[in-house]
């Protein structure tokens, strides 16, 4: 359904059974037979989760949600994910092939050498210029990124 904005998960007990939903003013709930799939992003994800009475006991309490289930770390680690890149003007076109996802190199690296571990940095370089509206003074370039990935411990 589009236009509609969830408004919280339904439980019975500390099992997701529907959702509830503002659509055109209205507040409505529906059921499932099956099962509920959040995926409301990085911040509406543990946003709904906490408006459920999924969070932080203390913190729910205070907000005057009823608690479903006290689980301190939703919401608590949403993470900055830098993004530097270097990005060159071209006096010629260096349009990519239509072809090509406009990132043509790529490398993932771990800064600690860490072969076990996930890497947690990401570098990309493509004919693109990746810059700000205001900072891209023609459309021919390219950039050079890098970006740091999650830290997981
Ligand atoms: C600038 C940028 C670049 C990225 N580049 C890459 C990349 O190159 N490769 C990669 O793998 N990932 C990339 N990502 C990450 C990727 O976009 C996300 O990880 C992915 O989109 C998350 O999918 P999702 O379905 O969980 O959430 P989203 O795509 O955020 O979708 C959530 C949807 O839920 C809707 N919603 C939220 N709250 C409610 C509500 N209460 N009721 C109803 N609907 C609601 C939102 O309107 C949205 O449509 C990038 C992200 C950004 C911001």
């Amino acid at each position: 359904m589009t236009g509609a904005l969830v408004t919280r998960l339904l439980f019975e007990e500390t099992r997701a059974v529907g959702v509830e939903y503002l659509h055109e003013g209205m507040l409505h709930q529906v059921r499932v037979n099956s099962e509920v799939i959040l995926s409301a992003g990085a911040f509406d994800s543990p946003k709904l989760l906490m408006l459920s009475g999924i969070g932080d006991a203390k913190h729910l309490q205070a907000m005057g949600i009823c608690v479903v289930v006290d689980l301190p770390g939703v919401g608590q680690n949403l993470q900055d994910y830098i993004l530097v890149t270097v990005v060159q003007q071209t006096t010629q076109d260096v349009h990519p092939a239509i072809t090509s996802n406009g990132v043509e190199a790529g490398l993932f690296l771990h800064s600690e050498g860490n072969l076990e571990a996930a890497p947690d940095f990401q570098f990309f370089f493509g004919p693109i210029l990746f810059a700000p509206p205001g900072y891209a003074h023609s459309d021919s370039g390219f950039t050079g990124a890098v970006s740091n990935g999650t830290k997981k411990s």
